[in-house]
């Protein structure tokens, strides 16, 4: 099932997409929502949001060798953590702005894991049984930014710097086996295989649980293949899981209000 995030009469609703047909949850299904007899004729027309409204945005830093290798640094001998805030969140379709703080703002494409059930130092069974769904996230970076603070957090956490979706696909694919690709102005820049992680999905979500208890909703971004590299205002930039869906956004300066 492919679940979206629409603005409905004004109100976020979650909206389970099938073939010529939508129909809408009570709350989003991994927090309990339910299919209700809600429909909508034309989702198309409507806007979309953020397909997640997580507690925590987790990311991983360096999971693809070649990716660690392109910046200059080593492969990490245990997972490098940091956190994106909720504020950063980008629905589809909406706007990456550019700050004025940074003059090299990236892209990074990467494979979203929403969590389905509270994990508490679990194990990768528990794990497994405890994904909700899978999306497509990129994790925007101020590099600039990055190369001169040894804290993450100013380059990842601008407002717009975390779009994900379009939707999330609650039907999950082998996670080993999927490609991750980001193209700007329909050039590929990015296209890894997430065979290629150094600690694989189930690994890298059972050891964020040993340090920080997961809950549903939350999403786990994945690591960023190699190809990462520079947008700029106009630029449309789409990340891609083949077989799950592409994720699209424009590229800005922001315009004041
Ligand atoms: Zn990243």
């Amino acid at each position: 099932m492919k679940v979206a995030r629409i603005l409905l009469e004004g109100r976020p609703r979650y909206a389970a997409l099938e073939q010529g047909n939508t129909r809408l949850y009570s709350a989003a299904p991994w927090a309990g929502g339910q299919l209700t007899r809600e429909t909508v004729a034309d989702v198309s027309a409507l806007a979309r949001l953020a397909p997640v409204e997580p507690g925590k945005i987790v990311c991983v830093g360096r999971n693809y060798g070649a990716h660690a290798r392109e910046l200059g640094n080593e492969v990490p001998s245990e997972p490098l953590l940091f956190l994106k805030p909720p504020s950063s969140l980008c629905g589809p379709g909406a706007v990456i702005e550019l700050p004025a703080m940074s003059q090299r703002v990236e892209h990074e494409a990467e494979l979203g894991i929403v969590i389905g059930k509270r994990l508490k130092r679990a194990g990768n069974a528990e794990v497994a049984a405890a994904i909700a769904g899978i999306t497509c996230v990129n994790d925007v970076t101020a590099r600039d930014i990055q190369r001169k603070e040894v804290q993450f957090t100013r380059a990842k956490s601008f407002d717009t710097f975390c779009p994900v979706g379009p939707h999330v696909e609650t039907e999950l694919p082998d996670l080993t086996k999927l490609e991750v690709l980001a193209r700007v102005n329909g050039a590929v820049r990015q296209h890894g295989k997430t065979g290629d992680m150094v600690f694989p999905v189930l690994d890298l979500i059972a050891f964020i649980s040993q340090v920080m208890t997961l809950e549903p909703g939350d999403l786990i971004s994945t690591g960023t293949p190699e190809g990462v590299g520079p947008l700029g205002s106009g630029d449309l930039v789409e990340i891609e899981i083949p077989g799950i869906g592409v994720l699209s956004n424009r590229v800005s300066t922001p315009t004041e209000t």
